[in-house]
């Protein structure tokens, strides 16, 4: 799972914060208890004080004792349940009652993270991803083969067969793909199946159209009010488990902004952390927008994918139009 220390500290608080809120609602419940029925608290201490000697008899293999005591134990507890419905209660209400009920709110289950430890993390992943929107439209859920025929359905159908490997064998082998070709053949949408079957299995993807990437590193780098805050930045785009850069070649290049890109593939590919690269560009237009050693960076260390056919967007909306 792929949450930093201090996130993982923030999970574990809330547990905490939960466990002392049952506790105290609790107590409260047992207070306005005593106070609407005065008797409660006599017959709850008689039953636990039965409930002991009971043990003992047993202990020492008294049949008849303990078949008496039996007896008057279930009818204390019928009173206590009747007392308690009377005002409003019943024998749950005695107990804490937890947001999750598999770990009592603790997190853990034998040393292993509960299922609700697990949702958390993969909530926070998503909030932290820039993708939580689009993911509704773009998942493995919505896959099509129908807009693509003849070479382009074939270029689709291994560049699907390359995602899904790429899932498969994220955690075993070191992979970074490159997605080329024609306007709106799903080249994002390949992105979003793939980031979201890694986070669902607890990965961290972090997601950002090549605009909005190379303006955030130019904002930061010139703008930054902290050291903090740019080294938080770097940290996420080198640490984090898949970096996706979405429609690279709309954004304004200059000398910066190319060698920020450099240093960010390079240390990537460095730390074995996987990228996905989606363009519109040719393989050509790449070479000749870039520099050579990011061109030579990308060739050597991707799977490059071409994808075509129709604009699906296009198709779509003249779709829609005729309806
Ligand atoms: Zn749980």
């Amino acid at each position: 799972m792929s949450i930093t220390n201090s996130q993982y500290d923030q999970i574990m608080k809330k547990y905490e914060e939960r466990q002392l809120q049952s506790r105290y609602e609790l107590d409260e419940r047992l207070a306005k208890i005593s106070r609407l029925a005065p008797e409660f608290p006599k017959l709850t201490e008689k039953i636990s004080s039965l409930s002991v000697a009971y043990g003992k008899q047993f202990l020492l293999g008294d049949d008849s004792a303990l078949t008496r005591m039996k007896e008057e134990l279930s009818l204390l507890k019928q009173q206590k349940e009747q007392l308690l419905s009377s005002i409003g209660f019943s024998l749950k209400d005695l107990e804490p009652s937890y947001t999750c009920t598999l770990c009592q709110d603790k997190g853990y289950m034998k040393n292993e993270k509960c299922s609700c430890f697990k949702q958390q993390i993969i909530d926070l992943l998503y909030e932290q991803s820039n993708l939580k929107d689009s993911l509704t439209e773009n998942n493995f859920s919505k896959l099509s083969f129908s807009y693509y025929e003849g070479e382009d359905l074939q270029r689709f159908e291994n560049a699907v067969k390359t995602c899904r490997n790429f899932i498969r064998h994220f955690n075993l082998d070191y992979h970074n793909l490159f997605f080329y070709g024609t306007v709106g053949t799903g080249k994002s949408f390949l992105s979003g199946c793939i980031a979201k079957e890694l986070m669902d299995a607890g990965y961290s993807v972090l997601y950002f159209s090549a605009v909005n990437f190379f303006e955030r590193l130019a904002q930061i780098s010139f703008h930054s009010t902290s050291k903090e805050e740019l080294d938080n930045l770097f940290d996420d785009l080198y640490s984090c488990d898949l970096l996706i850069i979405d429609d690279l070649g709309t954004e304004l290049t200059n000398n910066f902004s190319s060698s920020q890109f450099f240093s960010c593939l390079n240390e990537r590919i460095l730390r074995k952390k996987s990228f996905i690269i989606s363009t519109n560009l040719s393989l050509q237009e790449l070479r000749d927008r870039y520099s050579d050693r990011i061109f030579s960076r990308i060739t050597s260390n991707f799977d490059l994918c071409k994808i075509t056919g129709p604009d699906i967007r296009m198709y779509n909306k003249r779709l829609n139009n005729r309806k």
